[in-house]
């Protein structure tokens, strides 16, 4: 599996199936900030990273210009990073709280960080064709890491994508029953991992306070919770995770194919508690 995620790094590095976001990573590659001229900018798709045998996967956005766009990993060298690397480190997730750039030392432990898009947009913005575009890597992923018990989406857009994803497996029969919230659980279908939404740890929702680092540290603790770990952190009780609606396995082809339910993406199969 470590091997095939590996190829499929690289198949995202090579992509070019969005010409606006492959122009703007290479724009802004060559025109850089000020602050990071003397750096030799990524300036292309941006691959994921963290532990193969992760049970915890955590999808973002996509790369920022200056950051991901600038070091060539995922949330690395900018805000956004600086936040979240912390709480991963004191969720015991991540082995230092500093993420400056790829060869910085940072392992991930127990966690696997990917995003809903893999290159740098403008305005932060992908269009929605360029979100499909880049689906199928997400969906590859989520076939290649086996252990992933948690699922947490930061923002709206990766939890739409991750839902898109299990509605075109016929996992869940729609998005419809699934509230976009901070810190909200949801047991989407039995036997896929818990899904906990999340605000995104971007400027514009940090600076104005709407997201909080403690507010990310409840995130992490009800993932670590989840996952049957102490964390070090103390562990108030959260709210009960969001039942999957009431629904009758879908009767997709896949489906019928399967009948036992095994546990994967593309069929919902038995209660797996987390
Ligand atoms: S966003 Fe995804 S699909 Fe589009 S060019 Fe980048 S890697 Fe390829």
């Amino acid at each position: 599996m470590a091997l095939a995620l590996e190829i499929l790094q690289s198949e995202i590095i090579d992509c070019h199936q969005c010409p606006r976001l492959r122009e703007h990573c290479a724009a802004i590659a060559q025109t850089k900030r000020r602050a990071y001229r003397e750096w030799d900018y990524w300036g292309k798709p941006v691959p994921a990273f963290g532990d193969p045998q992760a049970r915890i996967l955590i999808l973002g956005l996509a790369p920022g210009a200056h950051g991901s766009n600038r070091t060539g990993r995922m949330f690395t060298g900018d805000r956004s990073g600086d936040m979240l690397y912390r709480v991963l480190h004191r969720a015991g997730f991540a082995s230092q709280p500093l993420s400056q750039s790829r060869d910085d030392g940072l392992v991930l432990r127990d966690a696997y960080i990917t995003a809903a898009a893999h290159c740098a947009p403008p305005g932060n913005k992908p269009s929605p064709q360029e979100i499909r575009n880049c689906r199928p890597f997400l969906d590859r992923e989520l076939e290649l890491l086996p252990n992933v018990k948690v699922v947490v989406t930061l923002g709206k857009i990766a939890f739409d994508s991750y839902l898109d994803i299990l509605k075109s497996h016929g996992a869940i029969p729609s998005r419809a029953a699934f509230v976009f919230g901070h810190n909200r659980r949801f047991q989407t279908a039995p036997g896929l991992p818990l899904l906990i939404s999340s605000y995104h740890p971007s400027q514009q929702n940090t600076s104005t306070g709407k997201l909080t680092e403690k507010m990310l540290d409840d995130v992490f603790r009800a993932a670590r919770r989840a996952l049957g770990k102490a964390t070090g952190l103390s562990d108030p009780a959260g709210p009960p995770p969001h039942p999957a609606p009431a629904s009758p396995r879908p009767n997709t082809v896949e489906n019928r194919r399967n009948p036992q339910g095994r546990r994967s993406f593309r069929q919902p199969g038995r209660v797996s508690k987390v």
